[in-house]
């Protein structure tokens, strides 16, 4: 089943299930000051389950499109070394807004995963809250029930509050929740494990592919729980991780969902993917960092040099200095591999298309402008650990990273990767205190902020007007409505 099909089989299900379906809300958040990115499927609905607004309906499902770089969710240093956590993914999920509650959720995820998509029963398993005494609660027994009418009680595990009770923040709706992970080792390794053990260690292998949040208490302002009187359920599923398993694939990026842009990041550098650890490690988190880009774009962030923007700009840079250090790229080259992504995506997300000659420019543009600076900052960074380690010296200066930082553009977690590279760290603190001295001194000169966020909802009337240089090494796109 390729990707395409197998996001259609997961919301035909719940059609069938009398859902409806809802459009991915924006990857972007703009309305609200807690999150700058969407980082679950819940969070569109999250007036919903305050209370703050009714549901349109009481059974939602869709495929949202998240990001998970920053806030409670950062898991950028993972992508690329790992082969199952991405900055930008899908998350499909359904929701009940006090209709259904663990029954349903339970008995269909488990008719999806297996009935339908035929995942064997032995290689799942799933986890319950084993209950907390801090707050009065017992083991979920309704949920471990559920599961036993599908599953071996030695594959029904229990999970503490960190990993099985979801909570919004200190206070609001909150509940137990029920994982399922899936097994991927050979059967011999398998058969060399059974109960506890086979609870996921970080191993590779076994992943965890589906949360369900079973909505029932609100967390009061004194920290007591109160029993809702109208119960929810919220569900997440990574996408490529599904796709992984259904394809019979060890690694998210053996998918078709990512087959095609590494093969052609392959074609243009002209290395084969599968043959040098550091230039597969490249090649995935460049064909990761692309979606994240191109997402951002297509909602209205632009890379710029804060907030939102930033973070942005940032992904890009990684993106550019791995292809630069390990793939050998001296030229602006992933601006070519928007097509081979809105290929792929963009009759599920069609703003992939609407916006596609925008990302490409950006993108270029973005990576013509850092490549340049690139190449010197290196040559900065070369000297300054040849220094250090003359003086050995193992820790690089916050001075010198924020240097890079001011002057070349480097983002710290740039600077960070390529003195771990050398067995090296570099002190964060400094850097952070550098940095607020800039500000000071920039808020004292009264800068202006310049907003980085454009509407983008008659694209075909927006003209390009190129790039204002403020500094060295600051670019704010700027785009008139024509
Ligand atoms: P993990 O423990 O693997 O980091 P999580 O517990 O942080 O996952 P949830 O917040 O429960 O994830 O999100 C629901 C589902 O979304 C997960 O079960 C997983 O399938 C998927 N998911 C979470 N983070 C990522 C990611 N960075 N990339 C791809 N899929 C993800
Ligand atoms: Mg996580
Ligand atoms: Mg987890
Ligand atoms: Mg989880």
């Amino acid at each position: 089943m390729n990707s395409k099909a197998i996001r259609k089989a997961f919301l035909d299900f719940f059609i069938s299930k009398q859902h409806t379906i809802v459009d991915s809300a924006p990857m972007v958040v703009k309305n609200d000051p807690t999150l700058m990115f969407t980082n679950a499927g819940m969070n569109q609905f999250k007036d919903i389950f305050l209370g703050n607004q009714p549901a349109t309906s009481v059974r939602i499902a869709d495929t949202q499109k998240c990001l998970r770089v920053s806030g409670k969710h950062n898991d950028l240093e993972e992508v690329g070394h790992d082969t199952y956590h991405h900055t930008m993914f899908e998350m499909l999920g359904n929701w009940s807004f006090g209709d259904y509650f663990k029954t349903e959720a339970i008995d269909w995820a488990w008719e999806f995963l297996h009935t339908q998509m035929g995942i064997p029963a032995d290689r799942m398993y799933a986890t319950v809250f084993e209950g907390a005494k801090d707050d009065n609660l017992e083991l979920d027994e309704e949920a471990k029930n559920l599961w036993l009418k599908h599953l071996p009680a030695e594959r029904v595990l229990h999970g503490n509050k960190k990993d099985n009770f979801w909570e919004m923040g200190d206070t609001g709706p909150c509940g137990p929740c029920s994982e399922i992970h899936v097994d991927l080792r050979d059967d011999a390794e398998r058969a060399k494990v059974s109960g506890a053990e086979l609870v996921n260690k970080d191993n590779p292998l076994v992943i965890e592919i589906w949360n369900l949040v079973f909505i029932q208490f609100n967390r009061k302002a004194d920290g007591r729980l109160e029993e809702l009187p109208a119960k929810h359920v919220d569900t997440g599923m990574g996408f490529e991780r599904l796709c992984m398993v259904l394809q019979g694939k060890k690694s998210n990026y053996d998918t078709d969902v990512f087959q095609t842009i590494i093969a052609e990041i392959s074609a243009l550098c002209g290395i084969k993917y599968g043959e040098n650890d550091k230039s597969d490690i490249a090649m995935r988190v460049i064909a990761d960092h692309l979606r994240a880009i191109s997402f951002a774009i297509a909602d209205g962030q632009l890379p710029s040099n804060n907030k939102a923007g930033y973070v942005i700009r940032r992904i890009l840079r990684r993106a550019v200095r791995y292809g630069y250090t390990f793939l050998n790229f001296r030229e602006a080259f992933i601006f070519k591999l928007v097509e081979v992504l809105k290929n792929n995506m963009g009759d599920a997300f069609p703003e992939l298309k609407a916006q596609q000659v925008l990302i490409e420019k950006v993108v270029k543009e973005e990576e013509e402008s850092f490549l340049r600076t690139l190449s010197t900052g290196i040559k900065l960074l070369d000297d300054i650990i040849e220094k250090a380690k003359a003086e050995n010296k193992t820790v690089i200066e916050g001075k010198d990273a924020f240097t890079l930082y001011d002057t070349f553009g480097f983002p710290l977690d740039l600077t960070e990767l390529i003195a771990r590279e050398n067995q090296m760290t570099v002190d964060g603190a400094g850097f952070d205190e550098e940095m607020e001295a800039q500000k000071t001194r920039s808020r004292s000169a009264a800068q202006q902020e310049t907003d980085d966020w454009v509407e983008l909802m008659r694209i075909e009337s927006t003209q390009f007007l190129g790039y204002d240089k403020l500094e060295a090494t600051v670019h704010i796109a700027r785009y008139r409505k024509v």
